[in-house]
C-alpha cells in the first residue's frame, strides 16, 4: 500500500488521505500537481508487481514468491514518488500469516519536506484503516474527469510504468534491502533513490555493460582520431 502522509499537523500513522498543498491551486494545477501524482503513486504498487512478473525475452516468468513480490510493490511505490516529487518516508513489509505465505507492506510519502521529529519510517499502526491503493485511484480519477475515468487511469498507469521501466534498477536495489531488513527508513531511502535512480538499465549487468559500451566508443573515437591526424 501506500501511505501519503498529512502536511500538518504532524502525523503519528500513515494518512489515509493525502492533502492538498497549502498554496491555492487553479483546477488545473490541482489536478496535474497533487491529483495526477497521486493516482500514479497509488497504482505504482501494482504496476512495479506487474513489471516484475513479466516474461523476459527469452519468454521465461521469473518464479517470485510472495515476500519478493510485496518488496517490489512498496519499492515501486516509493521510485515512483520520488520521480514525481514527492518526499519519500521509507517503507515497511510484514508477515501476517507464516502459514499461507501472507505479507503486507507499506510505503510513505509527503508533498512536503519530512521533519527531524517525525517518524522516519512507516509502521502498521493504522493498517486497516489506509485506503486500498486502486480505490485511491480510482475515486480520484472519478473526481477528476468522471466517465472516462478507466481510460484516464489507464493512461496513467502507462506513464507509471515508464516511470518504473526508467528506474527499474532503483526498484530493485530498494526492494531488495527491503526484502532482507523489513525496514527502509526515509534516509536511506532517499539514499538508495539518489544513487541508483540515474542509472538506467534493468539490471547491473546491464548498467555495467552500457558503461562498457560508453568506454569502447570513447576508445574507438580515440582510435579514429589517431589514423585520421597527420603523422607528425
Ligand atoms: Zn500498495
Amino acid at each position: 500500500m501506500s501511505a501519503p502522509m498529512e502536511a500538518t499537523p504532524i502525523p503519528t500513522s500513515e494518512s489515509k488521505v493525502p492533502l492538498a498543498p497549502a498554496e491555492p491551486l487553479s483546477d488545473q494545477d490541482w489536478r496535474e500537481e497533487w491529483l495526477v501524482p497521486t493516482v500514479m503513486i497509488s497504482l505504482a504498487g501494482r504496476c512495479g508487481e506487474r513489471r516484475a512478473r513479466r516474461p523476459g525475452p527469452d519468454g521465461w516468468r521469473r518464479h517470485l514468491d510472495n515476500h519478493g513480490l510485496i518488496a517490489i510493490h512498496e519499492a515501486s511505490h516509493l521510485v515512483v514518488a520520488y520521480a514525481v516529487g514527492r518526499h519519500v518516508n521509507g517503507a515497511a513489509i510484514e508477515v501476517v500469516d507464516d502459514l499461507y505465505d501472507s505479507y503486507r507492506g507499506v510505503a510513505q510519502n509527503s508533498q512536503v519536506a519530512l521533519s527531524d521529529e517525525t517518524p522516519d519510517h512507516p509502521t502498521f499502526e493504522q493498517f486497516d484503516k489506509l485506503e486500498r491503493d486502486f480505490k485511491t485511484a480510482t475515486n480520484l480519477a472519478k473526481l477528476a474527469v468522471g466517465h472516462g475515468w478507466l481510460r484516464y487511469l489507464r493512461t496513467l498507469w502507462i506513464r507509471t510504468d515508464g516511470i518504473l521501466e526508467r528506474h527499474w534498477l532503483a526498484m530493485k536495489m530498494v526492494a531488495q534491502e527491503l526484502g532482507a531488513t523489513g525496514t527502509v527508513r526515509r534516509a536511506r531511502a532517499q539514499e538508495l533513490l539518489d544513487r541508483w535512480m540515474p542509472v538506467q538499465g534493468g539490471s547491473l549487468f546491464e548498467a555495467f555493460a552500457g558503461l562498457l559500451n560508453a568506454r569502447v566508443e570513447v576508445c574507438d573515437l580515440a582510435a579514429a582520431a589517431r589514423w585520421l591526424s597527420p603523422p607528425a
